[in-house]
């Protein structure tokens, strides 16, 4: 890998980052459509109906005869056809009529805020259409409102008590209603809100879980790393790298117990270097600890496969090895004597040649490791007393 670890770290944290972001940054994109799109599709169809009911001719708009009181036909039709297709397509729509003005109370829609304003507002001259978005019992809603003028003058005001008016007077509002759906809305609202929370659980798991769990992994990598190496040192000896003697007490029990089944036998060979305690005398002790180095390592260089060579502690050392008889543990034993004598150690001052006493037994079925082993440091003690540099069986 050209980067390191931190870097490359790094860089997943920033496209994480730039990831959520870019979905962030859509999400409210989208919400702002979501709010938009059903308002302007009302604001539209509020145009399409409002254009559809009211008459497009300059200057006439509507006309109501004064003297009937009665909105023209063509108004009516359409109006009334306007509003009967527009009304069965969308609940909460409307095409009306609204006055305040007594004559017409009969064909007025009921009176709001709204309409009054809009009423208002073409009362102080202005002709052009009022497009506006408001709210009719709480729901959003277009409400476009034009003027509507009476085509005669009022005849028979003073006989009715109402107020006078004349020809080309304002009377009322034509108003038409369309509502901002929402169940578009709604629905795209909880979609949103469920990416949302999903951009949030990205979030989460890029930037706090998936460096958790890294972590905790490599965590545990070194733990296992650590736990291995403290195991292996529990059994091993640390100045020759051999196996101590707790690894030989256990592999000694194991290989009785394991060829024992097999009916076969294991030699155990124990053995004492000569004369060592003179070797620290004369050259020291860092001499002394390389010649147990060199012995080690040729001891365990002989081995055979099977065999266990462990480091007993001093300058004793033991080998467990299966798949013998008496004959041939005596030949083994010879073997690794005859290595250990042809051993030439320069230690500086001089070059030493040491020389190891060796006890051996085999095993039988009716003895234990324990047994076995005072066994072979009997030999052992035989092979010292009968003049050193030998095997006693
Ligand atoms: P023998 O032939 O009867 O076995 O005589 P020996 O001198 O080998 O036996 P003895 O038990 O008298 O001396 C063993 C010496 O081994 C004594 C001790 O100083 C030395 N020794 C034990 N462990 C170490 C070690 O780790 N390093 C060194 N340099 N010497 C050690
Ligand atoms: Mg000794
Ligand atoms: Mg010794």
């Amino acid at each position: 890998m050209f980067f390191s670890r931190k870097v490359r770290t790094s860089v997943y944290l920033i496209l994480d980052a730039l990831l959520v972001m870019t979905g962030a940054m859509l999400i409210v994109l989208a919400y702002w459509e979501v709010q938009h799109a059903p308002v302007m599709t009302a604001r539209h169809s509020a145009d399409v109906v409002f254009e559809a009911t009211y008459p497009s001719l300059p200057n006439t708009k509507f006309k109501v005869d004064s003297v009937t009181g009665n909105l023209e036909d063509a108004f009516l039709d359409n109006v009334y056809i306007g509003k009967r297709s527009f009304e069965e397509s969308e609940y909460g729509s409307g095409v009306l009529f609204y006055s305040p003005m007594a004559r017409f109370i009969q064909h007025s829609s009921q009176k709001n805020e709204n309409r009054d304003n809009a009423f208002q507002h073409f009362q102080s001259g202005e002709t052009e259409p009022l497009k506006r978005k408001t709210k009719y019992d709480n729901n959003n809603v277009f409400a476009f409102y034009g003027p509507v003028y009476a085509i005669s003058d009022c005849s028979d005001c003073a006989k009715l008590g109402v107020p006078d008016y004349k020809h080309g007077d304002l009377i009322g509002v034509h108003e038409v209603i369309y509502p901002v759906s929402n169940e578009f809305a709604d629905l795209a609202r909880k979609l949103l809100y469920a990416l949302l929370v999903k951009i949030a659980v990205l979030a989460l798991t890029g930037f706090i879980l998936f460096p958790m769990i890294r972590k905790n992994e490599s965590d545990r990598k070194v733990f296992a790393k650590r736990a291995e190496s403290a195991e292996k040192q529990a059994v091993t000896d640390s100045l020759t790298r051999l196996p101590n003697r707790r690894y030989f007490e256990e592999s000694l029990r194991g290989y009785l117990q394991e060829f024992g089944k097999l009916d076969q036998k294991v030699g155990l060979m124990i053995l004492d270097l000569d004369h060592f305690k003179s070797v620290n005398d004369n050259f020291g002790h860092d001499a002394g600890d390389m010649v147990l180095r060199e012995v080690a390592m040729r001891l365990s260089g002989v081995s055979r496969d099977h065999d266990v060579v462990a480091r007993l502690g001093g300058e004793e050392f033991a080998i467990i090895t299966p798949f013998v008889n008496e004959n041939s543990l005596l030949d083994i034993a010879e073997r690794y004597r005859k290595n250990i004598e042809s051993l030439q150690i320069d230690v500086g001052a001089a070059i030493l040649r040491p020389t190891v006493s060796i006890g051996v037994a085999v095993s039988r079925p009716e003895i234990d490791d324990q047994k076995l082993f005072q066994e072979a440091d009997r030999k052992l003690y035989q092979a010292k007393n009968a003049g050193r540099n030998q095997v006693a069986a």
